[in-house]
């Protein structure tokens, strides 16, 4: 690990400098800095600044950016109105790495490429315009949605996925000010500078993140993954379906692990709302979210997962086997 200089903040606006790194739980960043895949000259430790609040607002929920993953999980109105959020949370990482890890360093880490983190590898998110030698080399976890010539990394989290299934904000601020972010727009695709995996610009901090009122009905996060802990998803689905009259009325999706962001697929579920729940129909929602999946060799399986993955969650979710 390269030497660094560390100050604390006492508020949040003092980790809103460009030049300074900002450190929270530490989980991802301590790992990326052991591997010189970063090296941050300055950091600062934000986790004196509060915003380390769960608290009602309106119908919604305002979570503060410094909440631990594990009492987000474990929040009572969490549980009970946003349940696909607490069943997302716990299905990533373990019960030490969720304690400290906070919800918005959750939403900030870094993709799991293997060559990314190898520092001999070429790789354009760690220094662009190197090339990929992920593209031809293994590529069991890598997308199948959204990849770019120059990318076909993956976004790892678990949290975002329910985050953009639910409609959140990501509430940021910086010099220039604050602004909102949507969730299912904060990560963004590689196209030809996946040095960027998100809408945030340089000295930007997050706050928090805001959930509109509960959409209620049944919530569901499948995850499948090679061991059942202490595993990034091959691919995951977010699930909140309301039920009325043996019809879906609304339904939300969201999908990790096969996209450099939580990929949304409106149109899969306008095909789905309005009608009573039916294989058939099911099949016709997968192939409206897998339009132009592409495999990379290794990971070409994600794509019938992907498919069996939502065609399972749906059927379970609305109780209809057909
Ligand atoms: C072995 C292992 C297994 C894991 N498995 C999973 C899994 O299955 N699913 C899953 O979702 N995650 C998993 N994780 C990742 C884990 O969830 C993240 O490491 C954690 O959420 C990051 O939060 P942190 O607070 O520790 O972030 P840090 O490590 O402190 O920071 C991460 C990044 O976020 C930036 N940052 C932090 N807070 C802010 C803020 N408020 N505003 C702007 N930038 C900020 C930092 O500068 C840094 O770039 C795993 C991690 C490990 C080590
Ligand atoms: S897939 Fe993306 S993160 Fe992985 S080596 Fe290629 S450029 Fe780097």
């Amino acid at each position: 690990m390269r030497p660094f200089d560390f100050q604390r903040a006492s508020g949040a606006a003092e980790a809103m400098d460009p030049g300074l790194r900002v450190i929270a739980g530490g989980t991802n960043l301590l790992d990326l800095m052991k591997h010189e895949v970063e090296t941050p000259a300055r950091l600062i430790d934000v986790n004196h600044v509060g915003l380390d609040e769960v608290r009602r607002e309106g119908e919604g929920l305002r979570i503060g950016a410094l909440v631990r993953n594990s009492d987000l999980a474990a929040h009572e109105a969490v549980r009970r109105d946003w349940p696909l959020l607490s069943r997302a949370i716990l299905a990533g990482a373990s019960g030490q790495i969720r304690n400290r890890a906070t919800t918005g360093g959750n939403l900030m880490q870094r993709t799991r490429c293997p060559y990314f983190y190898d520092i001999h590898a070429r790789c354009n998110k760690r220094e662009p315009g190197q090339g990929c030698d992920a593209i031809g080399g293994f590529t069991r976890s890598h997308a199948i949605l959204g990849a770019s010539e120059a990318c076909i990394a993956t976004y790892p989290g678990d949290m975002a996925v329910a985050l953009t299934a639910l409609d959140a904000v990501v509430e940021v601020e910086g010099q220039g000010g604050a602004r909102e972010i949507p969730a299912a727009g904060f990560h963004r695709l590689p196209g030809d500078d996946p040095s960027r995996d998100n809408d945030l610009r340089p000295g930007e901090f997050i706050t928090g993140v805001r959930l509109p009122a509960p959409l209620g009905g049944r919530q569901v996060y499948r995850k499948v993954r090679d061991r059942r802990s202490y595993a990034f998803a091959l691919v995951s689905v977010a699930l909140a379906v309301t039920m009325e009259g043996g019809r879906m009325t609304r339904v939300r999706l969201a999908f990790g692990g096969v996209a450099h962001k939580p990929w949304r697929v409106p149109e899969a579920e306008a095909l789905l709302e309005g009608h009573a729940p039916h294989a058939a129909l099911f099949d016709r929602a997968a192939d409206a979210v897998l339009e132009g999946a592409r495999g990379q060799g290794d990971n070409d399986f994600k794509i019938e997962l992907l498919r069996r993955t939502l065609v399972a969650t749906l059927t379970d979710a609305t109780g209809d086997a057909a």
